[in-house]
C-alpha cells in the first residue's frame, strides 16, 4: 500500500489500470501526451471481442475476464458500455465458431439470417443531414456464406474512456496533462512503481521494435435506425457497422503503416461496402478517425521489470486489435505483479 504508482498513458489500458490502483488506495498519477480521445483507443468502436493479438492462451483469459467485467458495468448507463448482439460473418468459407464463445451463447446464425443482406429488415437512416441522389443508391446485394451471432459488450469510446477518467479523479488520481517522457527513467523519483501503458509509443520509448503499427481507419456516421447489432466481416475487404448511442462507426482497415493522415478515397470505400451490406442508401459521414493498433509480433508485453534507477515497472501494452477487450484482464494482472514488485 505504500507504493506510489506513475502511469505511463492514457489509452484504455493507462485508465483502466490507473481505476484499479487508485481505487484500491493507491497513489496514482496518468502521465501521457495526448488522453482519452486524441488516443488510439478512442479510434476503436469499440466491440469486445479477441482480433489481431497474440499470444491466443493468454489473450483468452484476459477477454474473459474483461467480459465480465464490462458485463456488470453494462448496468450502469453512464459508462458508456451496453450489451449488444454482434454477427460476425465470412464471406467465402463456413465460419468457424471459436470454442471459447460457445459457453458465451454463441450460435450459427440460420441461413435467412445470412443471405440477402446483413440486416432482417432494410435499415433506414435516422434524420440524414443530406439526402443521397439517385445514382448514390445501392443496387448490389451482399454475398455472405455463413455466420454466428454473439452477445457482447459494446465500449463506446466516446463515453466510456471519460467514464474510466472520472472514476480515476474521483479516486483521488492525477492526470497531469501533455507529459511527454524520452525515457521511462525521466518519470519523477518520487514515483517508486511506474507503469507502462503507451501503445504504440513504446516502440520509442523502450525501443520495442517488435511492435507493427497496424493502421485503422474508420468512418463515424449518424445513428441507423433498424440497426439492433452490430454487423462485422474480418475477410477482405474487412467490413463492420457498430451501431453506438448516439451515432454508428462504419469500417474499416488493417494495413501495416504509420499513417496518422485521413485517407478520404478510404473513407468512401469503406462508406460504399458499408451500405452496400447494410442495404442503405450511402450517409454523409460526421467524423473519420485513424488509429495504429499497437501489435506486437511476439505477444502483448505483459511482465515485470525494473528500472535503471532500480525502481519497479511493469509493461502492459502492445495490445493489437483489442487493447479494450483485455483491458480488466490486464489491469488486473498489473495489479498482481506490481504489488508484488521488489
Ligand atoms: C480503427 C480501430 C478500431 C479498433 N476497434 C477495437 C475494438 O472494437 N475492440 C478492441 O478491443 N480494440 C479495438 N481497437 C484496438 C484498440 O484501440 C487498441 O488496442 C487500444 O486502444 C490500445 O490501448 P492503449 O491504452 O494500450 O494504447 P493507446 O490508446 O494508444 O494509448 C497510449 C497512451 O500512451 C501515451 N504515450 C505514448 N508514448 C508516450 C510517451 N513517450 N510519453 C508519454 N505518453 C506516451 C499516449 O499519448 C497515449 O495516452 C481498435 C483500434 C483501431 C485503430
Amino acid at each position: 500500500m505504500n507504493h506510489r504508482v506513475a502511469i505511463v498513458g492514457a489509452g484504455v489500458s493507462g485508465l483502466t489500470c490507473g481505476v484499479v490502483f487508485a481505487e484500491r488506495g493507491y497513489r496514482t498519477a496518468i502521465f501521457a501526451k495526448e488522453s482519452g480521445r486524441q488516443t488510439t483507443s478512442a479510434a476503436a468502436a469499440a466491440l469486445w471481442f479477441p482480433y489481431d493479438v497474440e499470444p491466443v492462451n493468454k489473450v483468452i483469459p484476459w477477454a474473459l475476464e474483461t467480459f465480465q467485467t464490462a458485463i456488470d458495468l453494462a448496468r450502469a448507463p453512464e459508462s458508456g458500455i451496453s450489451m449488444i448482439e454482434l454477427r460476425q460473418f465470412a464471406r467465402t468459407k463456413k465460419i468457424e465458431i471459436p470454442d471459447w464463445a460457445i459457453p458465451l451463447g454463441a450460435r450459427a446464425l440460420i441461413q435467412r439470417e445470412v443471405e440477402n443482406k446483413a440486416t432482417s429488415e432494410a435499415t433506414t437512416l435516422e434524420k440524414p443531414d443530406v439526402e443521397p441522389t439517385a445514382n448514390e443508391r445501392t443496387t448490389s446485394s451482399v454475398s455472405f456464406k455463413s455466420g454466428f451471432s454473439l452477445r457482447v459488450p459494446l465500449m463506446d469510446t466516446s463515453i466510456y474512456l471519460d467514464y474510466l477518467a472520472k472514476r480515476f479523479l474521483a479516486a483521488g488520481g492525477l492526470i497531469p496533462e501533455n507529459v511527454r517522457f524520452e525515457k521511462l527513467e525521466d518519470v519523477d523519483p518520487k514515483f517508486d512503481l511506474v507503469i507502462n501503458c503507451a501503445g504504440i509509443g513504446a516502440r520509442e520509448l523502450v525501443h520495442d521494435f517488435d511492435l507493427e503499427p497496424h493502421r485503422g481507419q474508420v468512418a463515424i456516421v449518424p445513428r441507423i435506425k433498424d440497426l439492433p447489432y452490430a454487423v462485422v466481416c474480418d475477410d477482405a475487404p474487412l467490413m463492420y457497422a457498430i451501431p453506438r448511442r448516439n451515432d454508428c462507426v462504419f469500417g474499416g482497415t488493417n494495413d501495416s503503416s504509420d499513417d496518422l493522415a485521413v485517407d478520404s478515397e478510404t473513407t468512401a470505400r469503406i462508406v460504399a461496402e458499408c451500405s452496400r451490406v447494410l442495404n442503405i442508401e450511402k450517409t454523409n459521414v460526421v467524423a473519420e478517425r485513424v488509429g495504429l493498433r499497437p501489435y506486437r509480433k511476439s505477444g502483448v508485453r505483459l511482465e515485470r521489470a525494473h528500472l535503471r534507477d532500480g525502481r519497479g515497472l511493469v509493461h502492459n501494452y502492445g495490445h493489437g486489435g483489442s487493447g479494450l477487450t483485455l483491458s480488466w484482464g490486464c489491469a488486473a494482472e498489473v495489479l498482481r505483479l506490481g504489488t508484488t514488485c521488489g
